[in-house]
């Protein structure tokens, strides 16, 4: 090994994959760092309430669970730096090594890399969407569902998320809206299906959501959360017909789709046409990349199942399987 390399791993991204990551490194004594991204923590936490998370009968606040994480990393002696990637290179000396450079210009060099930068909601960009989150706003399904029991709720797109948001939805809400902008659905023909045969789904085809409302009109900017503002309803347009209508709601879920944080990956690391990375090609190194010493794991690698423990778990392994390639150089 080319004991000038600074860092034995360095860990891009700070949600849960790339934190428990962290902590198999610390514990297996591999000299690593973790750059944090602009908002440490990740996704979770502008999620309010975890419930689906083990070992938490009460829940979790989404906030508290990552800081945490992030303590018992810092308490592993782990360094963890504020700050965003913006190009990763190989160096193919006498041994295989790479430079992360961060958007401040600093370089880091290391022998491997776990790539854990999350995918980010794509949201529908509306006047107070952002504001709402936690609050009405919902980019997630399975994580926020249950507080909408026997409330009135809408799902926004068309494709396998938004009709397996709805599907779900409907277990123990009052009624759920689906809001697509065509006459079509995207999704496969077995989650269209299940809609179609749930009389709770009330699909509005050629629709679009034009307003957000909350339930008390707060003049931007000084928009105000307190006092138990939160949604109160839509303003939502047939682009057939050209009317609109208001929709009382208690819940809006976003699911026209995620971005995977993996552009600066491009050109090196081998990506889905949406943009997650591609893992798996190695028999025994189930979370190595196309590149040797580059590893995945989380959101920015899965195209189904966004969860935090799934994230976790297979932010260990990447972090097993890369201390085992890193002991055979
Ligand atoms: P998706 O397939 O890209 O669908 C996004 C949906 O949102 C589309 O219906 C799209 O409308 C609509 N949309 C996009 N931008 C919009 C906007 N600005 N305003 C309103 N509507 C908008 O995304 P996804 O459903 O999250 O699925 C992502 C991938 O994961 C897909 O490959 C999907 O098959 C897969 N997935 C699979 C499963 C499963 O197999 N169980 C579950 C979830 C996801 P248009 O159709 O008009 O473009």
């Amino acid at each position: 090994m080319n004991e000038n390399i600074k860092y034995d791993s360095v860990i891009i991204g700070s949600g849960p994959a790339g934190l428990t990551a962290a902590i198999y490194n610390a514990r297996a004594d591999i000299k690593t760092m973790v750059i944090a991204g602009n908002h440490p923590g990740g996704q979770l936490t502008i999620t309010p309430m975890v419930d689906n998370y083990p070992g938490f009968p009460n829940g979790v606040g989404g906030f508290k669970l990552m800081m945490d994480m992030q303590t018992q990393v810092k308490n592993f002696g782990v360094e963890i730096r504020q700050g965003v990637v913006k190009n990763v290179r190989c160096q193919m000396s006498n041994v295989r090594s790479f430079e992360v450079e961060m958007e401040s210009g600093e370089i880091l060099e290391t022998k491997s890399i776990i790539v854990a930068t999350g995918a980010a909601v794509k949201w529908l960009g509306l006047p107070k969407e952002k504001e709402l989150i936690g609050h009405g706003v919902s980019g997630c399904a399975t994580c926020d569902g249950m507080f909408f029991r026997d409330k009135t709720v809408a799902v926004v797109g068309g494709g396998d998320t938004a009709c397996e948001d709805a599907s779900f939805l409907s277990k123990f809400t009052k009624k759920v809206y689906m809001i697509h902008r065509r006459e079509e659905f995207r999704a496969s023909v077995a989650e269209q299906k299940k809609v179609f045969e749930n009389s709770k789904i009330e699909i509005l085809w050629s629709s679009e959501v034009k307003e957000i409302n909350p339930s008390k009109s707060t003049p931007d900017p000084s928009f105000d959360l307190k006092e138990g503002n939160k949604l109160n309803s839509i303003k939502i347009f047939n682009n057939k017909t050209n009317e609109e209508k208001i929709l009382e709601i208690d819940g809006l879920f976003v699911a026209v789709g995620y971005s995977p944080a993996t552009k600066f990956l491009e050109g090196l690391v081998e990506l889905r046409e949406t943009g997650q990375i591609i893992t798996g090609k190695n028999e025994i190194l189930s979370t190595m990349t196309n590149i040797e010493g580059i590893f995945a794991a989380g959101d920015c690698v899965n195209e189904h199942h966004r969860q935090a423990i799934i994230a976790a778990g297979q932010g260990c392994l990447a972090a097993l399987e890369m201390q085992s390639w890193l002991n055979r150089l």
